[in-house]
């Protein structure tokens, strides 16, 4: 495989071709593939991560086209699951690296298969539920994890490494009832936040295959158990 097409970020010397050998090994899990998830994918595919698991159960609508990068008119007159439109745009932008897609929703049942072998988890989800049951996987099988969220014209993201730092259930102790927390049905999202909040969790998830001195384990907390 050639890295000729990432001379320009190998030219950056925090990455370097060292650096970005590592990328190219490396695995990301990117749990839903709607607004965050679709700048997630095509960042860490650009970026030349060398496979991408997405997983998302929904099929496109037209007022996804708003704020869901990936896809466009064509996509969603064919009836096409997020993921597997989101493959197909992702292959024709870098063919040398592996997607999978999955058509799931994610769930106790699932989420140690979805993680298996993965060195990063992104949060594309819209609701604590899912991340909770993320986090709690993360911490388990200790792989980093990148929460993102949005709402309106604001967002949120936050770098989980287990063992190293604080995790979602050390800001609040579980996910808010379903219904007590505003939606991007209910309080709307503009475009642009999305972009920014996606685009500082790839950077983050992008970097963690260069974090050398990983501590492996538990995390303090000795929540490990999913579900
Ligand atoms: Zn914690």
């Amino acid at each position: 495989m050639t890295l000729d097409r990432y001379v320009r970020q190998m030219r950056y010397p925090p990455l370097g071709e060292e650096g970005q050998r590592r990328l190219s090994e490396s695995s990301a899990l990117i749990v839903g593939c709607g607004a965050l998830g679709s700048v997630l994918a095509e960042t860490l595919a650009r970026a030349g991560v060398g496979k991408l698991r997405i997983v998302d159960r929904d099929f496109l609508e037209l007022n996804n086209l708003q704020r869901q990068v990936l896809y466009d008119e064509a996509d969603v007159a064919a009836g096409l699951p997020k993921a597997i439109a989101a493959a197909e745009k992702l292959r024709r932008i870098n063919s040398e690296i592996e997607i999978e897609p999955l058509v799931a929703d994610v769930e106790p049942g699932n989420i140690q298969s979805l993680c298996d072998g993965v060195d990063v988890i992104c949060d594309g989800t819209d609701n604590f539920e899912t991340r909770f049951l993320l986090n709690d996987a993360a911490l388990k099988w200790n792989i980093p994890w990148v929460y993102g969220g949005c709402i309106g014209a604001e967002g949120q993201t936050l770098t989980i490494l287990p063992g190293e730092t604080p995790c979602l259930r050390c800001l609040m102790q579980e996910a808010p009832p379903p219904g007590t927390t505003p939606t991007c049905d209910t309080a709307g999202i503009l475009g642009p936040i999305v972009n920014i909040i996606a685009s500082l969790q790839a950077c983050e998830a992008a970097q963690d295959p260069q974090r050398q001195s990983r501590r492996r384990e538990p995390h303090a907390d000795g929540r490990r158990t999913v579900g």
